[in-house]
């Protein structure tokens, strides 16, 4: 493995996530890399309410602070600070793939499976970053927990 000066690290929002979280802080522990993490977000969508035809309008902002919460305990779980999150709206690929190439991140890492299960041999965000990024790609073999 080169040695890495700037990790970029890439999580839903699941428990498996922990493991992508702490394989990405001890290699950038390894290398003296700083860290960054991101979350990519649907964009928002207006909701209908159940019982009559009102649109709720849900926004960025309300999106955002939902996710803050939920990844900042992920992140606060394997010691990191959650000053390093930032969360953007997309298509996940794309945004990683884009983020790394404009911060020049020297890895990025990411889990082999994660929300979408683990019917294929590597995630469809993962095999989609691999093949978007210009940087090296770590895939982190997630077992799924029920598995452990
Ligand atoms: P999946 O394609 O759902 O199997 O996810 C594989 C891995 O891609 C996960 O373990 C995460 O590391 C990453 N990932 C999936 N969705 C996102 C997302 N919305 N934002 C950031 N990373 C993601």
């Amino acid at each position: 493995m080169g040695s890495y000066k700037k990790v970029l690290v890439a999580i839903d929002v699941s428990e498996e996530a922990e493991q992508v979280l702490q394989a990405a802080a001890d290699i950038a522990e390894i290398n003296q890399a700083l860290i960054s993490i991101i979350h990519v977000a649907d964009n928002p969508v207006s909701s209908f309410s159940q019982w009559s035809d009102v649109v709720i309008p849900v926004t960025e902002n309300q999106i955002r602070e939902s996710l803050f919460a939920q990844l900042s305990t992920l992140v606060e779980g394997v010691g990191l600070s959650k000053s390093l999150i930032s969360i953007d709206f997309g298509r996940a690929i794309d945004v990683i793939a884009d983020k790394a190439e404009s911060e020049n991140i020297d890895l990025i890492v990411i889990g082999s499976h994660g929300r979408h299960g683990i019917k294929l041999l590597l995630g469809s965000t993962a095999n989609g970053v691999l093949h978007h990024a210009n940087c090296d790609v770590l895939a982190v073999r997630v077992r799924a927990l029920i598995e452990q």
